[in-house]
């Protein structure tokens, strides 16, 4: 599942960030193409804001049959995937895995989607793609001045896809939904979610410079 109904006002314009085109293409169809190319994912169902009139504008034909629109987008993120996971209730088994991926996270590998395939596959909870944490991390205070420095040791940074079996996460979801992602409302139920490694390839397009390194990322990948 695709929640692609922010507005991403970060960028700073009025295009959803999800249709920025990277490398000719709209960012979220370099995702969409990941997933749908994936043998062991079923169907691939994108969460749309209602009022969405981007979307038709591209041509999405060649991503398949598996493919699915759903309009049923929320005021959060949180509310997106939960109103995504209700919609599909008929489609799905409470036992199904589910994974969420961000629209805007467009340079997922099949080698990261097949990793956090492999390795959750076999989990009770389920699980997350994640990267230790690098950069030393310092607390602010009000003042931006530094408050303390927090030790890294045992940090991760959460990426998507995030993967739970459908009952759980959709429980989990309509419990708690302040939260930024699906782990975390499976953590607010007293489960422990796996971290399985990937790298920062993986980035998450939040700010206009991310546009770019997103690009030379895909571009690369594909030998341009
Ligand atoms: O804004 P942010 O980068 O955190 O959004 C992460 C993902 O959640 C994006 O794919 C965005 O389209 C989606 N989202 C959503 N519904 C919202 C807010 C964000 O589907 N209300």
């Amino acid at each position: 599942m695709v929640p692609a109904a922010g507005t991403g006002t970060r960028m700073g314009d009025d295009l959803p960030k999800q249709y920025h085109l990277l490398a000719g293409r709209p960012m979220i169809r370099h995702a969409l193409e990941a997933l749908c190319a994936s043998p062991q994912i079923q169907r691939v169902f994108v969460v749309l804001a209602e009022g969405d009139e981007t979307w038709e504008r591209f041509d999405w034909t060649e991503l398949g049959v598996k493919l699915a629109v759903l309009r049923c987008g929320g005021e959060t993120r949180a509310d997106s995937v939960l109103n995504g996971l209700v919609a599909i209730s008929e489609a799905v088994k409470p036992d199904d895995w589910v994974l969420v991926h961000d629209a805007a996270r467009p340079c997922l590998s099949l080698a990261q989607l097949d990793g956090l395939i492999e390795q959750v596959g076999e989990d009770k909870t389920g699980g997350i793609l994640a990267v230790p944490v690098a950069d030393t991390l310092k607390r602010a205070a009000p003042d931006r001045r530094v408050e303390a420095t927090v030790p890294r040791e045992h940090l991760w940074q959460a990426q998507t896809p995030q993967m739970f079996r459908y009952g759980l996460l959709r429980e989990a979801l309509s419990r708690s939904r302040i939260v930024t992602d699906e782990a975390g409302a499976v953590e607010a139920l007293g489960y422990r979610p796996l971290l399985v490694a990937s790298d920062t390839s993986n980035l998450k397009v939040t700010y206009p410079a991310d546009l770019a390194l997103a690009e030379n990322i895909l571009l690369e990948r594909k030998g341009a």
